[in-house]
C-alpha cells in the first residue's frame, strides 16, 4: 500500500463516493469530496415537508456480501441504519401473494440518507459543487464546478462516483477511455410519487411490488423505523413507464399515476407530489466493480459498475479505494 499521502478529489457524495473516501482518508491520503446536490447520500435521500417526510429515491437496502454485512452492522449499531419489515406482498399477475418475510431489509434511520451522513463524518465534503471539467496539466487533475470555477488546487487523483450517463459527460472532458465505457451503460429513470394522507390506508399491507399497470413498487413510507409524522405513501412507476414518460410534467406524471394507487388501495391521497429520477438505476450493470486507471490516477466506481443497488455501490466504492491503495 502507498504511504505518500496525496490530494484525492471524489466526485459524488453518494454512498460510493463516501465509502471510497473513507478508505482513503483512513489510509492517510488528503481527501476531498464535491457533490453538486445540498447534501451528502445521492439516490439515498427523504424529501422532507411540513409533518411529513418520503424516502423518494431507495426504498431499503439488502445485505449479501460479508462485507457489507458488516458495514450495515456498523450502521445499525450507530442508530443509522435500521430493519423494516413490512407486511410485503406482490400485487397483478396472477393475483396477491405474501413474500418472504425472512428476506431482511434495512433502511436508513430515522431517514434514508443517515448512513451517508455516517460515513462521511470527518470527510472534507463540497456540497453544491457541480464539477463540470477536468483537466490534466502536468501531472495534477483540475476541477472546475459550475458554482465556483477553477479550483485553487489540483489534486493527484480524481475518482468519479456519479451515475453513468454524469460520469460520461464529465468523463468527456478528458481524453480518458473511462469516457466510452461509461457511456455504454444505460441508466434508466423513475417516477416517484410522495402521497400524503390524513387518516391510514386502510389497506393490509404496508408495501408491494406490482406486476401489472404501470406503477412497480408502492410502500407506506411512514412506517418505516424512526419516521415521524402523517401517513405517507411512494409509488414508483416501472421503469417502462418512467423512460416512455420521462418528459411528462409533475402534474401529468400524477394525474396518470394516481388513478392506479388509488385502484390497489381504494385510497385517495390529500396532498401529493412527484419526483422524475433521470438516472435511478441501470438495465445491464456493467459488473466490473470499479475502473481504476493508474496511468491516468483516475477511477470510476458506482452502483452502475456493481450490480445495481445499494450494496454494489458501497461495495464499489470501497474496491476502487483499495485499488487506488494498491498502485
Ligand atoms: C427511485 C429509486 C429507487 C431505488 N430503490 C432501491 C432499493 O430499493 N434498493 C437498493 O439497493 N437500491 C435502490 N435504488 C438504487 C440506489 O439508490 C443506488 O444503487 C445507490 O444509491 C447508488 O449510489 P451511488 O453512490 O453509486 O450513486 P448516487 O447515489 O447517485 O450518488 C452520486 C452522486 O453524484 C453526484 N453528482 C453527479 N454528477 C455530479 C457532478 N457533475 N458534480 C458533483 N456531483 C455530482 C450526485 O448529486 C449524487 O449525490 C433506487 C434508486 C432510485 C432512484
Amino acid at each position: 500500500m502507498s504511504t505518500t499521502a496525496r490530494a484525492i478529489a471524489i466526485v459524488g457524495a453518494g454512498i460510493a463516493g463516501l465509502a471510497a473516501g473513507r478508505v482513503l482518508q483512513d489510509a492517510g491520503h488528503r481527501v476531498q469530496v464535491f457533490d453538486k446536490s445540498r447534501s451528502t447520500g445521492g439516490r439515498l435521500c427523504t424529501r422532507r415537508g411540513e409533518g411529513w417526510q418520503a424516502d423518494h429515491g431507495a426504498q431499503y437496502f439488502t445485505a449479501r456480501h460479508p462485507l457489507f454485512a458488516a458495514e450495515l452492522q456498523r450502521w445499525t449499531d450507530a442508530g443509522a441504519a435500521a430493519l423494516w419489515q413490512p407486511r410485503l406482498i406482490s400485487l397483478g399477475g396472477d393475483g396477491q401473494h405474501t413474500l418472504n418475510p425472512a428476506v431482511q431489509r434495512y433502511v436508513g434511520a430515522p431517514r434514508m440518507g443517515a448512513p451517508a451522513k455516517l460515513l462521511s463524518m470527518g470527510l472534507t465534503v463540497h456540497t453544491q459543487s457541480t464539477i463540470n471539467c477536468l483537466q490534466r496539466l502536468n501531472g495534477l487533475w483540475q476541477l472546475q464546478s459550475a458554482e465556483h470555477g477553477l479550483l485553487p488546487t489540483g489534486f493527484d487523483t480524481v475518482l468519479l462516483a456519479q451515475p453513468a450517463a454524469q460520469a460520461a459527460t464529465l468523463l468527456g472532458t478528458t481524453q480518458s477511455p473511462l469516457a466510452a465505457l461509461a457511456d455504454s451503460v444505460k441508466m434508466r429513470g423513475c417516477w416517484a410519487l410522495m402521497l400524503r394522507f390524513s387518516a391510514p390506508v386502510a389497506v393490509d399491507f404496508d408495501a408491494a411490488f406490482i406486476n401489472k399497470g404501470a406503477l412497480g413498487w408502492m410502500a407506506r413510507d411512514s412506517h418505516k423505523p424512526g419516521r415521524s409524522g402523517q401517513e405517507t405513501w411512494i409509488a414508483q412507476a416501472t421503469p417502462a413507464w418512467s423512460e416512455a414518460h420521462i418528459e411528462a410534467t409533475a402534474d401529468e406524471a400524477l394525474a396518470l399515476l394516481l388513478p392506479e394507487f388509488s385502484g390497489w388501495t381504494g385510497a385517495a391521497p390529500d396532498q401529493t407530489s412527484a419526483h422524475r429520477w433521470r438516472y435511478a438505476d441501470c438495465e445491464q450493470p456493467a459488473n466490473l466493480g470499479c475502473v481504476w486507471s493508474a496511468d491516468e490516477q483516475l477511477g470510476v466506481c458506482g452502483d452502475w459498475l456493481n450490480g445495481g443497488r445499494v450494496e454494489g455501490a458501497w461495495l464499489s466504492g470501497r474496491q476502487l479505494a483499495l485499488e487506488v491503495l494498491g498502485g
